[in-house]
This record gives structure tokens, C-alpha cells and sequence, in this order.
């Protein structure tokens, strides 16, 4: 058992907290957010993701999982403080670390004995460096060793990406800190690989540029698929069937979105650019992406003619099915640009009209799709949450004032949706 403490209460600080204490450390979380430090306290957890409001409720009543927005309250008695702190895009594409070094210098100055910071969130390769200075000039009484542990859970499956990882990768100038951080995901039976720092902090952002190429890379098949006939979505089956492929991430669609896959890209390319190397792949992936996520409203503006005064749908509004996570979500731009034309956007979304409202406080948001359908010129699926899968698409068609459907996932079959009398457009398949 670990006393541990966690900065940052958000998707990947929550996972982290909820989990270490269900193994049976003693965790404090910190937040600077008193709203959300309030939820907690009260045991209601402020954002979506599966099965995390049981757990954190489990081991907060259990005395396991502490919340409060003092340092002073958690760091004292801490042998690991865990920095789970956002990362944001900086104005030229690199990470920000302002709440890093932040958290940092106030996990510093709350020191009362010697302690391992882990940085958890996504940073810069050397940003390890940078922490160790920055509580060197905060505190020179206690010894403080600096742990990179980049995490790889994905919103909608936390829980599970967490309790059983394909690896956890720890890395550190210091080896047996490493060893220590590594002792509290013994219990997990995972694969640890123990670094260096610098490379620890690279497996992070590798990993993500990785797959954001995967996407981009099926998507630029798509694009060609369009043009001779071919179906991009079983193109992607066919590939991913061959084992040196495999199948994740090979689907065409409106581009990736979401908190990390955007800004990680960038805040790569702004690395190598840094380092005056001029990645180029990196800059396609992205290109693509921006393309791709303009796609819907093209298709839409090719079916309708003009977007001035219809009536669009919008299926889904998060990023990805399973999270209510606005951030980057491919639905912003689709529904601020059909604004932008003149257009009314209506829009459903499972668990995020809440967060959405904010952001598109121009959009008319409904109970459920039919209603978002009823009356429509046009239908998006924006998000491929299951319940848009099992619809009644018979019904969908009847309530709606002309029955375009622009698929942005493929998760329709164009033959029964033209059968059934739609406008169907994939993405990659005619
Ligand atoms: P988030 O925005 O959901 O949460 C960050 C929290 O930190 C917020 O609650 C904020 O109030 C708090 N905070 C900011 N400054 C603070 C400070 N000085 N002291 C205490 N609290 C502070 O972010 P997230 O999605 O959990 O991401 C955190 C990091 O993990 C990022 O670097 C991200 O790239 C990385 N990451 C995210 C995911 C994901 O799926 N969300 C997955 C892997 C890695």
C-alpha cells in the first residue's frame, strides 16, 4: 500500500486516483477546480465514463479516494504525487505546459519529506527535465526524483484500458524510482518496460501519432476509393484481417477529434520542428485530417444544393461513442459551419448535450433521433454510439422532410438505404 496523491481531476486523474485506490493504495486527488472537488466530495463524478462513478464511489466510501483543492491537504505523507494535469495545444501547436509546471511548483512548496513525482500527462520529451527544475527552484530541503509514466487509456473503455494495459511504460534518470512507480502496477500482471526518460516521453507521443496515421492513411484510401468504385470500409475489413496490419483504426470516416490525437500530432511536429527536422508525414496526417473532417458539409452541400434554411440533423455530438469529451469533436465544426451557410442544425447526442450546449448555443438540441430526424432535409451521423446502429430506419426515413443521410462512419449499409428510398453517402463508398 502507497499513500499516493493525483493532480488533476479529469478523465485520465480520475482513472488514475479510482483505480490505485481499488488496489488498495491510499490516494488524495487534487484538484484546483473547487466545482468539481465539490461533486466529488459529494461523490458524483463530472463527467461520463463507464462504470468510473461505481468505482470512485466504492473507495471513496471505503476512506480509499480523498478529494480536495489544498495541496497542503494531500502532498504531506505523499511518497508519489501523480501529475494528471491537461496539456493543451500552445499557440504554435506546441503543448502548453503552464498547468504542468504550475501543479509542479505548488507540489514543491507543500513538500514536508522526500517524494517520486510522476508526470502522467502527455508532454514534450525533456519535460521531465523541466519539472525537476522547476521543483529544484521551489525546494532544495527534500529529495525529489522525477518519473515519466505516460498513460494510454482511452475515454469510453478507462477502466478497463487502465486494470489491464497492453504495457505501462515508466521511464526515469533514476532507476530504482522507476522500480517504485512499477510497484504499484504489480498487482496488474501488464508488461513494464522501464526507460529513459526522453524515450518514455516519445513511446506517448509516437503511440498517437501512430494511430492518428492510421486513420489518415485509410481516409486517403478513401478518397481514392470514391473515385474508382471501391468500398473503403471493406477495404479496411480486408486489410485488417492480415495479421502484420490488424483492424484497429483502419475505418474511413470524418476524421479523428477528441483531446489528444489533434494536439499530440501538432505538438510532434512542433518537436521535430524545434530540432529543425521537417516531418513531413506528420504534416500529411494532419492535412488529411482537416480535409476529411470537411467532408460531411461538402456531401451535404452536394445533396441539398444549398445549406441556406435547411433543417440538418446531427447524430451524436462527442468525439467518440462512450464519453461525453466535446473537445475537438469533429460535430463543432460541422455544426458551426452549417450555421455559418445559413442552416438549422438540430442535434442529439447520448450523454453530450450538456457540454455541447456551451459550445453550439446555436443548435436546437432533441430528446432522441427520430425527433432530430422529423422534419429534417438531412441527417449526419456524426458519432457511431450504438444506438444509432439499431434504429428504425424506416421510420427515420418517414419522418423526415427529404431522406439524406450523410454517414460520417460507414455504420449503415448503402444498398438497405437506398432500398429503403435515402440519399445515402458514405465516406469512401459510392
Ligand atoms: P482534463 O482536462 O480532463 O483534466 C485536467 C484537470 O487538471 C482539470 O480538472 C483541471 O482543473 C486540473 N488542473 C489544471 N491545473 C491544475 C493544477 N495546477 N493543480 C490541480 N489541478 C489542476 O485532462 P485529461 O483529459 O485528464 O488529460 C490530462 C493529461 O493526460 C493530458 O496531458 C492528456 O493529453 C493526457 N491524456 C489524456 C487522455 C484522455 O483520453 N483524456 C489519455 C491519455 C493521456
Amino acid at each position: 500500500m502507497s499513500h499516493i496523491a493525483v493532480v488533476g481531476a479529469g478523465y485520465v486523474g480520475m482513472t488514475t486516483a479510482a483505480c490505485l485506490a481499488d488496489l488498495g493504495n491510499e490516494v488524495c486527488v487534487i484538484d484546483i477546480d473547487q466545482e468539481k472537488i465539490r461533486l466529488l466530495r459529494r461523490h458524483r463524478l463530472h463527467f461520463y465514463e463507464p462504470g468510473l462513478q461505481e468505482v470512485m464511489e466504492r473507495n471513496a466510501r471505503a476512506g480509499r479516494l480523498q478529494f480536495t483543492t489544498s495541496y497542503g491537504d494531500a502532498i504531506p505523507g505523499a511518497e508519489i504525487a501523480f501529475i494528471a494535469v491537461a496539456t493543451p495545444e500552445g499557440e504554435g501547436g506546441e503543448a502548453n505546459l503552464n498547468y504542468v509546471e504550475q501543479a509542479a511548483a505548488t507540489i514543491a512548496g507543500n513538500l514536508t519529506g522526500p517524494i517520486i513525482v510522476v508526470n502522467k500527462s502527455t508532454v514534450p520529451i525533456g519535460t521531465g527535465d523541466v519539472v525537476s527544475q522547476v521543483i529544484q527552484r521551489h525546494n532544495t530541503y527534500f529529495p525529489v526524483e522525477v518519473v515519466s509514466n505516460p498513460e494510454f487509456l482511452r475515454e469510453g473503455s478507462a477502466l478497463r484500458d487502465f486494470m489491464e494495459p497492453d504495457r505501462v511504460v515508466i521511464g526515469a534518470h533514476n532507476r530504482e524510482a522507476a522500480e517504485q512507480v512499477a510497484k504499484l502496477y504489480e498487482p496488474l500482471n501488464a508488461s513494464i518496460l522501464i526507460y529513459n526518460i526522453y524515450t518514455a516521453e516519445m513511446v506517448k507521443y509516437a503511440s498517437n501519432a501512430f494511430l492518428a496515421t492510421r486513420i489518415s492513411f485509410i481516409n486517403e484510401i478513401a478518397r481514392i476509393c470514391e473515385r474508382v468504385d471501391a468500398d473503403a470500409k471493406l477495404v479496411g475489413e480486408g486489410m485488417g484481417l492480415d495479421r502484420r496490419i490488424g483492424s484497429q483504426f483502419l475505418e474511413a470516416g470524418i476524421g479523428y477529434g477528441g483531446s489528444c490525437f489533434p494536439k499530440d500530432v501538432k505538438a510532434l511536429a512542433a518537436i521535430a520542428e524545434q530540432y529543425e527536422y521537417h516531418p513531413e508525414l506528420l504534416n500529411a496526417v494532419m492535412d488529411i485530417n482537416r480535409d476529411q473532417r470537411r467532408l460531411a458539409v461538402e456531401k451535404l452541400r452536394e445533396c441539398l444544393g444549398t445549406l441556406r434554411d435547411q433543417i440538418v440533423g446531427l447524430f451524436g455530438l462527442s468525439f467518440k461513442p462512450n464519453t461525453d469529451d466535446m473537445r475537438e469533436a469533429p460535430s463543432l465544426e460541422i455544426a458551426r459551419e452549417l450555421l455559418k451557410r445559413g442552416a438549422t442544425v438540430r442535434a442529439y447526442d447520448p450523454a453530450a448535450i450538456e457540454k455541447a450546449k456551451t459550445l453550439l448555443p446555436g443548435v436546437e438540441y432533441r430528446r432522441n433521433a427520430y425527433a432530430v430526424a422529423r422534419g429534417a432535409d438531412a441527417v449526419v451521423l456524426v458519432t457511431e454510439w450504438n444506438e444509432f446502429r439499431h434504429l428504425d430506419l424506416a421510420k427515420l426515413k418517414r419522418v423526415m422532410r427529404r431522406p439524406v443521410l450523410v454517414d460520417g462512419r460507414n455504420i449503415y449499409d448503402p444498398g438497405q438505404m437506398r432500398g429503403l428510398g435515402f440519399v445515402y453517402r458514405g465516406i469512401g463508398r459510392n
